[in-house]
């Protein structure tokens, strides 16, 4: 079961391409990112502050908001710090008061898919996927992203994450997978100047191909052999309430869901329900991707 899951993974890995950047949906718990190996292109940049190292011992980086942790050599972590500053400000244009108030967020970069694996708690199938964020708000960098994302992919690897954090998604249990996963992925794609189509290619091409979404992705969407496509029809259903209703509701609509709070979307939208929106989004679909 769990080989076959992996063999199903590692099919699917691949593909945004657009712009140089290679990412997939994510993986389990709603907090994790998968990615395929795309050469980055980003340059180092000297960290804030830095705490000297021994061979072995992790290294400490920090700058405003942000502490990066790891056993990987000293220029990759001035990397990932250096993208997570703009991930982080990616992230506060959206969620300013969430950004400010949430303080340091730490980030620990893997050295190996081993040890990330650890870090991630153990699970195994690990190795495949790019980040993740744990209940207690720690995002977790695999080994992918150091060495296989370009800049602009570390960027929306790091803003996804980081969203998770602000908004405290993984704190909570029973939120729907659709408005966690597709915040992020709106969160982490709003800056990059990417078309919908350009981040969502299998939604495009499912549109393309007529097999348009008539709502949100079920949560069941998001595990066995599907999870790209499930985050990608997150990602665009939250383009359409954003088209469709305006940012302040929006991100009313999403605050209040992430805190778990019943009736969030009929709230935030006019007393609107997913089935009532389903022409609209359709339309919405095809006008943005065909
Ligand atoms: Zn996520």
């Amino acid at each position: 079961m769990r080989a076959t899951g992996r063999r199903q993974r590692a099919r699917q890995r691949v593909v945004l391409t657009t712009a140089g950047v290679a990412l997939t949906g994510a993986l389990l718990s709603g907090c994790d990112q998968q990615a395929s190996p795309t050469r980055g292109t980003s340059t180092d940049t000297t960290p804030s502050a830095a705490t000297p190292s021994a061979p072995g011992v992790p290294s400490v980086l920090r700058a405003t908001g942000l502490q990066v942790t790891g056993s990987v050599g000293r220029p990759e972590l001035a990397r990932v710090l250096s993208e997570a500053q703009t991930a982080r400000s990616w992230v506060a244009r959206t969620w300013p008061r969430q950004v400010a108030a949430d303080g340091t967020v730490r980030l620990q970069v893997a050295a190996d898919s081993a040890q990330f694996a650890r870090l991630r708690g153990g699970v195994p199938e690990s190795d495949e996927l790019a980040a993740s964020t744990t209940a207690s708000g720690v995002v977790v960098i695999g080994p992918t992203v150091v060495s296989g994302l370009t800049a602009q992919g570390q960027r929306v690897v790091l803003a996804h994450e980081l969203t998770h954090v602000v908004l405290h998604q993984t704190a909570r249990a029973g939120l729907s997978r659709w408005v966690v996963e597709g915040s992020a992925e709106y969160t982490a794609y709003r800056w990059t100047g990417l078309s919908l189509a350009a981040a969502c290619p299998t939604l495009a091409n499912d549109v393309r191909a007529g097999r348009v979404p008539t709502g949100p992705p079920a949560d069941t969407s998001f595990s066995g052999g599907q999870q790209q496509r499930a985050y990608q029809q997150a990602h665009g259903y939250m383009s359409f309430l954003v088209s469709r209703y305006g940012l302040s509701a929006w991100q009313r609509f999403v605050l209040q869901a992430s805190a778990g709070r019943a009736g969030a979307f009929a709230d935030s939208f006019g007393g609107a329900t997913p089935a009532g929106l389903r022409s609209a989004y359709a339309a919405f679909l095809r006008h943005s991707l065909l």
